[in-house]
């Protein structure tokens, strides 16, 4: 199979602000995935992302602490970066459009535009700020969005329903600086002609939704545009920070920011270029006609990405030898909301990447969002779903069968991969179930139907276990070692293959069972085969995933001010608790086994003589299954010597050894050093 060249970009977040988890799931979480699924299938990826620095949102902040600019981009840009890498994202870059390079990137664009005359200038109305003597762009006013009547809206675009519009149409105006009603001045500024690109964007979007099959939710959105109509829009601003407009007529304007900052993804990779000394790498992914570009964004920028970034690489190429392309796809995504309400900073609703890292481990988080990617419409993180996804699933499903598996093969076959003998038909269908599983999750993942794609693997794991206990090991040890063997050889082959498969979703996890299993990632469309050859010596097993416990939930909860509807369950809890003199009135002891026997007619039963300080005494217990009577003579037991005397098959028990069942189903009896003394007291 030929490797195909693909170059994956994830929108750049504002370095205004620490990102969320709803940014996750909109651009990030779900560009990781298909970008190490990619990998794996030995494809040649360029992976761009960095911080968006320019833009009013930056200037206004920097106005309110009373810094530069600069403080605030290099706080976010500093904090963004280091939890994207805790949270595994494996960008190739991540770079920023403050650098040099990206700014003579965007004033070579726009150079370009203006010296063939596609740029116009335009008297136009923008607010301004009598009391403050200055011009206000974008978000130094806030009103009602004229469309939705969202009340946050910016000066030319809400947030809330992605509408642009002229700030004369945005009702209720009101500075940000001083609170004022601004008045409309006239200046003087650049405009894109969108309009005049409208036939030839509308004929892209058609042809690659025809190829490719775009998302139901950005092809209404683009359509939506069109048929209201692309008007002219105004690239430069009255404002001080971002790249300055390149003409010496423009002097103290900038370049408004959405013209600058889809560019920073080219800017991107001519910085990796720079930094791996291969001039023409960027070229190699963004001027190949053979590339495909996919453009992962939350649905707030479908605008940006579908018309206004394929129009300007349209301009460019319409006059130019170097030919950029354009997205392939565009596989936007709706929005995450929190607990049943959107996230929201200044309501304190919501969690920090790194704050939520720094409490949890990342692929947990990676497993829970990607469980619930809101591909098709919005969806919700809750911290109980968060819990029970750790809990029920990466710890009970994968992390179980992972465990008891290893577990079985570390006792019975010396921690080597065992023989596998003649298939049975339970055999050979988990066989072909994972030798299908590779293509069938891929199909998933090519698609963008991540969420399904993760269902599935999951679904794999409880094959695993099912397949486990339905084969019996714990038996067929016993009486058919070979039969035994080829099970658990199977297991570890399923183990490997999830694994990979799990690879791209929680990385960390994956890195560690491979560890366990001594062996290294294969080609993703291999994967589903019998990998894992007889003999092969695996590592001990490791904790793959914790539990969490509901105490520290709550605690997650009482913060955002959630009613606790455990209560009951506490209350309950209390009940269960004893005092250490309850304890205490049972007498744990050591001690000695010195004779032991079948119970005849019972395959449970072993009946034992014990030894503790000064006396002998008999105790029957259920552990024949697991034990043979040669296995516990001499072992000091810990039993509980005033249990009020019980009969069991008719013979006389006085007291009961304390066992624990493992992960297998076979029963592990407590025990004490030789060295301790007989009889001795357990407290
Ligand atoms: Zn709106």
């Amino acid at each position: 199979m030929s490797k195909e060249k693909i170059l994956v970009t994830s929108a750049l977040p504002y370095a205004n602000g620490p990102v969320h988890l709803g940014h996750l799931s909109g651009a990030y979480l779900p560009a990781d995935i298909y970008v190490r699924y990619q990998r794996l299938k030995g494809n040649d990826i360029l992976f761009i992302c960095g911080s968006d620095e320019h833009g009013v949102p930056i200037t206004i902040s920097a106005d309110k602490e009373k810094v530069k600019p600069q403080v605030i981009i290099d706080r976010y840009h500093k904090m963004n970066k280091e939890a994207f890498e805790k949270f595994g994202m494996s960008f190739d870059i991540y770079s920023r459009t403050s650098l040099p390079i990206h700014h003579e990137t965007a004033k070579e664009f726009f150079l370009e535009f203006y010296k063939r005359g596609i740029l116009k200038e335009k008297k136009s109305l923008q607010f301004y700020d009598e009391k403050a003597k200055m011009f206000l762009p974008d978000r130094y006013v806030e009103g009602t969005c004229p469309n939705c009547g969202f009340e946050e809206a910016r000066s030319d675009e809400c947030e809330n329903c992605g509408t642009l519009y002229e700030p004369s149409e945005l009702k209720n105006p009101k500075s940000k600086i001083t609170g004022e009603t601004p008045v409309l001045k006239e200046t003087s500024h650049w405009f894109f002609p969108l309009g005049d690109f409208q036939p030839q964007l509308e004929e892209y979007v058609m042809a690659m939704n025809e190829k490719y099959g775009w998302k139901e939710n950005v092809l209404n959105y683009c359509q939506g545009w069109f048929k209201d109509g692309l008007q002219d829009r105004a690239i430069t601003r009255d404002l001080d920070w971002g790249v300055p407009v390149p003409l010496e007529s423009s002097k103290g304007k900038v370049i408004y920011v959405w013209f600058d900052a889809v560019l920073g993804y080219i800017s991107a990779a001519k910085e990796l270029s720079q930094k791996l000394s291969k001039e023409n790498l960027w070229r190699e992914y963004w001027q190949n006609q053979q590339t495909k570009y996919i453009a992962f964004i939350g649905k707030d920028n479908i605008v940006f990405h579908c018309i206004i970034f394929p129009a300007m690489l349209m301009a460019w190429n319409d006059g130019s030898k170097e030919k950029f392309i354009l997205p392939q796809n565009v596989p936007a995504n709706e929005f995450l909301n929190f607990e049943g309400k959107k996230f929201s900073k200044s309501r304190n609703w919501g969690i920090d990447v790194e704050d939520f890292l720094n409490l949890f481990p990342a692929d947990p988080l990676r497993y829970t969002l990607a469980a619930n990617l809101p591909e098709t419409r919005d969806t919700d993180f809750y911290w109980k779903e968060f819990q029970s996804r750790n809990n029920s699933e990466l710890a009970d499903i994968l992390g179980n069968f992972i465990n008891r598996t290893f577990t079985f093969v570390q006792k019975h076959f010396d921690g080597k991969v065992p023989e596998s003998g003649k298939l049975e038909k339970i055999d050979t269908d988990m066989v072909n179930l994972l030798a299908a599983y590779p293509a069938k999750i891929s199909s998933l993942f090519e698609n963008y139907k991540i969420k399904d794609g993760v269902g599935e693997i999951m679904n794999l794991a409880r094959a695993g276990n099912k397949y486990f206990n339905d084969s019996e090991p714990w038996n067929t040890i016993k009486k058919d070692k070979e039969k035994c063997g080829t099970t658990l050889n199977i297991c570890l082959n399923v183990i490997y293959t999830l694994a990979e498969l799990f690879y791209p979703v929680i990385p960390f996890s994956s890195d560690k069972i491979f560890k366990m299993l001594n062996a290294d990632k294969t080609n993703w469309d291999y994967c589903g085969e019998i990998n894992l050859k007889p003999g092969h010596q695996l590592n001990r097993a490791e904790i793959l995933f914790s539990k969490i416990e509901d105490e520290v939930i709550d605690k997650q909860m009482e913060k955002l001010g959630i009613p606790q509807t455990k209560a009951e369950t506490k209350d309950s809890k209390n009940n269960d608790l004893v005092t250490i003199d309850e304890f205490m009135k049972i007498q744990l002891k050591v001690a000695e086994v010195i004779e032991v026997e079948k119970v005849e007619k019972s395959d449970k039963l072993l009946k034992l003589k014990l030894k503790l300080d000064n006396e002998e005494r008999q105790v029957v217990a259920g552990i024949a299954k697991s034990y043979s009577p040669s296995d516990l003579l001499g072992k000091k037991v810990i039993i509980a010597a005033n249990l009020k005397p019980a009969k069991l098959m008719g013979i006389e028990s006085k007291g009961m050894v304390l066992a624990v069942e493992t992960q297998d189903g076979s029963l592990n009896v407590l025990t004490a050093n030789d060295n301790v003394r007989n009889g001795t007291r357990v407290k």
